[in-house]
């Protein structure tokens, strides 16, 4: 039911949502595919290039940005072939421009530029190709200086464009028209006219690094304003991100995965990502009892035995494969429609790595995160040693207790990217649910008190006081009888992002203990620094609150007490 809802979204049509640029359902799709595998000689499209070709063929402007080495002179080129007349490619050097050529030239795809060096008898040929609807030039490279000063070019191309032969005009590292921008050109400011001049085609802004101001810039200094803005890199626009609370026994962690694997996800392929071998293993065995088809895959596996469980789920004997980090290199599915975090990864990098090994196919799938803070100094006891490993852990666990603000935007926080939640479309948990909740910020100095006097009671003639997490739940869970366990394990994970908690590493001969103390915000005894969390509540009115109030006042009002923060 949730897929077809998902589906449906991403086949709407209005002009923020971004997925509808994928689709393969355009007029064009077919002969895109074919000049593809058939000219460029490629298998398939690299992330975004679908959607910017099928974005400059809906006559849109476009503003994409992908890394350097992504792919963005196909989003250029192949529409280039495709619609025939002519297509301008502004570029800022002739070096560029020259490789672009010989590559073309290869393929079989005529492209041309002009430049002082250019003799006169092909600067005539290539000027009449610009108004010559039989000619079979595809590509004009210029730069930015040579258009300022060619008056006749600029003539050709009106011409051009009352003929409608001129189809689209690429700008490649458009940042430079920016001051902003780290290589400012001047004479990129020059591309201001071609909006006006060349009314009716589109423009496609192409550049690999670019911040909100630039982008911003850009946009007015060319006046396409409402150009849609594709960022390749980190935001996979198919993919909902979800983080569910861990069910509190495995019993019943089964019995979800069970359901999700066939049921909703029935005769699909996934991934659920497991913290250890052992869990892997017991994962495994724990699923096939229930009737699923898995196997697991990870570090010790002989190499030869790792090649037939991949090869399994590539044709579909397995429908999941339940693996430790070490599953990921080389794995090139295109429809993995899930991957499930068993419990939490240990970074970002990690998270959007392994999540993102779902929907390459670019159709929805679900990238679903299971979260209880026992993991979480579980897993701290795995990364303590490395360098940067507990603060690699920490932006994950801000990602995963994060109320209220899109999964996208923390991931986008992490990469240093600027997005906006608008742009998310729905397509998380937390952008999804937030028409019925409010936020809002509660003080937890009460329960920070309390955790202070637990922990300073375990205080020892050589110890300051320290106690695992776990331990520390349960006797404030004591003390707040009323106050749901969940709730308490987020009050603890605040006091540990903020520092008035920190964890503790004890290493033993087989082991390293995760225990909790007092962190430096934490260790100040004037004690009036007060500490809050963000916290969502069902709003008033919405059907949920209806529901709850319908019944008895008292009856009512307990169980707006134990579910009216919700936490995941
Ligand atoms: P950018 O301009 O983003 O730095 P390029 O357009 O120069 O990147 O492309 C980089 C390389 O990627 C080129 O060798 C190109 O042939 C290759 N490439 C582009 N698109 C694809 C694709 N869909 N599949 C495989 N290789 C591709
Ligand atoms: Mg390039
Ligand atoms: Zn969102």
């Amino acid at each position: 039911e949730k897929k077809n809802r998902l589906e449906r979204r991403l086949d709407a049509t209005t002009s923020d949502d971004h997925s509808k640029w994928e689709l393969e359902t355009y007029a064009w799709s077919q002969e895109t595919r074919r000049i593809l595998t058939e000219i460029f000689k490629l298998e398939d499209f690299r992330p975004m290039q679908r959607s910017v070709i099928n974005v400059v063929m809906s006559k849109e402007d476009c503003l994409v940005i992908m890394s350097t080495g992504s792919g963005k002179s196909l989003c250029y080129q192949l529409p280039a072939v495709l619609s025939k007349g002519i297509t301008l490619v502004v570029s800022p050097l002739i070096s560029l421009i020259e490789d672009q050529l010989i590559q073309l030239k290869k393929l079989g795809i005529e492209a041309a530029t002009l430049n002082q060096s250019t003799a006169k008898d092909e600067v005539t040929r290539i000027q009449n190709a610009l108004t010559n609807p039989n000619s079979n030039l595809r590509l004009l490279y210029v730069t930015p200086e040579k258009l300022a000063k060619s008056k006749r070019i600029m003539n050709k191309l009106e011409k051009s464009t009352e003929l409608k032969l001129l189809k689209l005009i690429a700008i490649d590292e458009v940042h430079c028209c920016s001051q902003w921008g780290h290589d400012f050109r001047p004479d990129y400011q020059f591309l201001n006219i071609l909006k006006r001049q060349f009314k009716g085609v589109p423009i496609l802004g192409l550049t690999a690094t670019a911040t909100a101001n630039v982008l911003d810039d850009v946009k007015s200094i060319l006046g396409i304003q409402g150009a849609i803005t594709l960022r390749a890199g980190f935001n996979r626009s198919n993919l909902y991100y979800e983080v569910r609370e861990k069910p509190p026994t495995n019993e019943a962690m089964l019995e979800d995965l069970t359901s999700l694997i066939n049921d909703r996800f029935r005769d699909q392929s996934g991934i659920i990502y497991c913290f250890s071998r052992k869990e892997c293993e017991d994962l495994t065995r724990d699923l096939r009892n229930r009737g699923v088809k898995a196997a697991f895959y990870h570090a010790y596996l002989e190499s030869d035995q790792r090649t037939k469980v991949h090869e399994k789920w590539l044709f579909g004997k397995v429908n999941v494969i339940v693996a430790t980090v070490a599953f990921g290199m080389g794995i090139d599915k295109p429809d993995v429609r899930y991957v499930i975090h068993h419990s939490i990864a240990k970074s970002m990098e990690n998270y959007y790595q392994e999540s993102g090994r779902a929907g390459r196919d670019g159709k929805p799938a679900f990238c679903i995160l299971y979260y209880k803070i026992g993991d979480v100094f579980r897993q701290s006891t795995m990364v303590c040693s490395e360098k940067t490993g507990t603060a690699n852990l920490y932006s994950m666990l801000s990602y995963t207790i994060r109320v209220n603000d899109c999964r996208r935007v923390c991931i986008a926080e992490h990469f240093d990217e600027t997005w906006d939640s608008s742009w998310c479309n729905k397509m998380c948990d937390v952008c999804e649910k937030s028409q019925k909740f409010e936020f809002s910020e509660v003080d937890i100095s009460e329960f920070f008190a309390e955790i202070k006097k637990i922990i300073i009671q375990q205080r020892t003639e050589t110890d300051q006081g320290r106690i695992t997490g776990g331990k520390l739940v349960e006797l404030i869970g004591k003390k707040f009888k009323n106050t749901s366990r969940v709730y308490l394990e987020q009050v603890v994970a605040n006091l540990i992002l903020q520092g008035f908690l920190q964890e503790d590493f004890h290493f033993t001969p087989y082991s390293i203990i995760s225990y909790i103390v007092l962190g430096a915000r934490g260790k100040n005894t004037s004690g009036t620094e007060k500490c809050t969390m963000k916290v969502q509540k069902v709003k008033i009115g919405s059907s949920r609150t209806e529901q709850v109030e319908a019944p008895a006042k008292k009856k009512a009002k307990k169980v707006i007490e134990d579910d009216d923060i919700i936490i995941l």
